[in-house]
């Protein structure tokens, strides 16, 4: 059986509000909460290279905030020992900024997208006068055009591949379509390994806390009823206590997995096959760390 280890990297952090993230009005009028932005690192048994998720290219928010510890997806990998070149498939969990920007630098990546998600966006683009929309736009809160039209290129270079509901891109590597939910077409992914089944959330959930107490997040641009049973399917897949998920953007993520340094990046070794060298010990560490002990920033 192909076994698969997982490593999910902060390449950005930023600071939402409480009720943004885990629930209006649970959450409301609590502050700020530290967000971790993630791409996600599949590597087989076979040596196959799948990431989730690319970031973006540039450390601004779609409201023009500015984002602290950012690294591109591609400088990131390659200082964890994967240039761009070695990724073989790049699976976009949904075409928000934080999560479809940059696969263009990964150069010989298929990129997997829920055909959905690409029409419906496509539709809402084709409605709207988009050289009079500003960042000020629901619509457009979340989606940088760039990606779009960077998406469409994808496309007519055939190196983009559009899916039709669940599927499987690799072997054990299953992309699940949650329709209406997070945006149109968002896809998590559910991995299989020697150790269980893991869920890649995207954002069909952001928070642990948006599946513990089954309460949608504050911000979403689909439908919070199709959410709850999104979030019913991933704790299917995940187990009750949730040991299998990774969320979002929540920043417990690094308390429920084994987490480490490298370079300035924060990671988790979310499982790791027999085969497989972690990436929390040397080589990694001793770079990650100097002599007395202290994370070297990078
Ligand atoms: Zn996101």
């Amino acid at each position: 059986m192909t076994d698969w280890s997982i490593w999910s990297f902060c390449f950005a952090m930023g600071k939402l509000p409480y009720d943004f993230l885990s629930g209006s009005p649970v959450h409301s009028n609590q502050g700020k909460v530290d967000a971790p932005m993630l791409v996600t690192l599949l590597r087989s048994t076979d040596g196959e290279n799948v990431l989730v998720d690319t970031g973006f290219e540039a450390a601004k928010s779609m409201t023009g905030a500015g984002f602290a510890e950012f690294v591109r997806s591609d400088s990131l990998l390659q200082r964890f020992g994967y240039p761009p070149e070695s990724i073989d498939k790049i699976v976009l969990t949904h075409m928000h900024f934080d999560h479809a920007g940059n696969f263009h630098n990964f150069p010989r990546a298929k990129v997997y997208v829920q055909r959905y998600e690409y029409e419906a966006w496509k539709a809402v683009i084709e409605q709207y006068d988009v050289s009079k929309v500003t960042k000020a736009d629901w619509a457009f809160s979340s989606l940088n055009l760039d990606d779009f039209k960077a998406l469409e290129r994808a496309l007519d270079a055939g190196r983009a591949h559009l899916l039709e509901g669940d599927t499987e891109i690799a072997p054990g590597v299953v992309c699940r379509l949650a329709k209406d939910t997070h945006t149109f077409g968002s896809q998590w992914v559910d991995v299989s390994t020697a150790r269980g089944s893991f869920v890649i959330a995207g954002d069909c959930c952001y928070t642990f806390e948006n599946l513990n107490r089954m309460w949608p997040p504050g911000y979403l641009q689909g439908n919070p009823w199709n959410m709850l049973k999104e979030f019913d399917r991933m704790k299917g897949v995940a187990g009750t206590d949730l040991a299998r998920l990774v969320p979002g953007h929540d920043i417990e993520l690094f308390n429920r997995f084994p987490a480490g340094q490298h370079e300035g990046v924060r990671f988790v070794e979310v499982t790791r096959a027999e085969s497989h060298a972690s990436l929390l010990e040397p080589p990694v560490l001793h770079k990650a760390f100097n002599d007395a002990g202290v994370p070297i920033q990078g």
